[in-house]
């Protein structure tokens, strides 16, 4: 008995260094009750209901839980919104920050639940969540669910990514944005039909180690080499000289329409991309 078991809790060890024990079934069930709540606007009743969600989930897996409450200048008028921070680990040098919005489009003339855009990185982050509790962490890392990521009316430099420009200009005024080693925001990342592109905004490095992350778990064939840009919630933070980057299947057809829902998801693309984010992380930990 003891040379088997001893065999078994290696292989486990190593696997969870590799974060396969990030479950894209449990990422799409966190996805799931994120939609069942029904369209997810700011200031909705219903965003309410997922920000109680979130933060109490996150606060259940042992993170240091921080609501970020700020009024966003919308065309539709002013907007309350919350922007959910999850801390893990310890120390006070580099911390690696993961984020993705969890608001979905203010939309008056269809049903709108954002199963993909805004339920899939709501997901995703939970999943992250769960998979960080306990661990041994070299530094912090923190998650990030941004609230008012859509646009409201047409997108545009004041309307749009309300949460991430906040939150970038708040760290930029208070000293906190020089100790981000990395920011990866993840965007519509559960579509069956997986086609991560390049985001050619986002910092060289970091897409360099992600993308080569992803070829040594043997997943190339998701992450494409097109390059392209694509304004989101990591471009704040670029632009006070963080860096960046954004991971993003923009090639999905039901984008911005009521056929964005559950059934074009599948949980072997949320596995894809957080085992290879995890490995990611696990390298990041290793550069000063
Ligand atoms: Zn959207």
């Amino acid at each position: 008995m003891h040379g088997p078991k001893t065999i078994l809790m290696f292989l486990l060890a190593g696997a969870a260094a590799l974060g396969a024990d990030f479950s894209g079934a449990s990422a799409l069930e966190y996805t799931r009750r994120a939609v069942a709540l029904g369209p997810r606007p700011p200031g909705s009743a219903a965003i309410r209901k997922l920000q109680t969600l979130i933060a109490g989930e996150a606060r259940a897996q042992g993170a240091r839980v921080e609501e970020d409450n700020f009024t966003a200048q919308t065309p539709i008028g002013p907007v309350a919104m919350k922007n959910i921070i999850a801390r893990f680990g310890g120390g006070s040098g580099r911390v690696v920050v993961l984020t993705g919005h969890y608001d979905t489009k203010h939309m008056l003339k269809i049903r709108f639940v954002g199963a993909n855009d805004g339920g899939a990185s709501t997901g995703f982050l939970l999943e992250m969540a769960r998979t960080l509790a306990g661990r041994n962490l070299a530094g912090q890392v923190w998650l990030v669910w941004f609230d008012g990521e859509e646009a409201f009316g047409d997108w545009s430099a004041t309307d749009g990514i309300y949460g991430s420009r906040h939150l970038a200009a708040r760290w930029a005024g208070d000293g906190t944005l020089p100790r981000v080693k990395a920011l990866i925001n993840v965007d519509m990342i559960g579509d069956k039909n997986l086609g991560i592109l390049e985001e050619w905004n986002s910092t060289a490095a970091l897409r360099k180690l992600v993308w080569q992350a992803a070829a040594d778990l043997g997943y190339a064939r998701h992450f494409l080499n097109s390059l392209s840009a694509v304004e989101d919630d990591h471009m704040p933070f670029l632009r006070q000289g963080a860096p960046a980057l954004n991971l993003i299947d923009f090639d999905y057809p039901p984008w911005h329409t009521a056929g964005d829902t559950l059934d074009k998801l599948d949980a072997a693309s949320f596995t894809v991309v957080g085992q290879v984010v995890h490995e990611t992380l696990r390298r990041l930990q290793r550069l000063p």
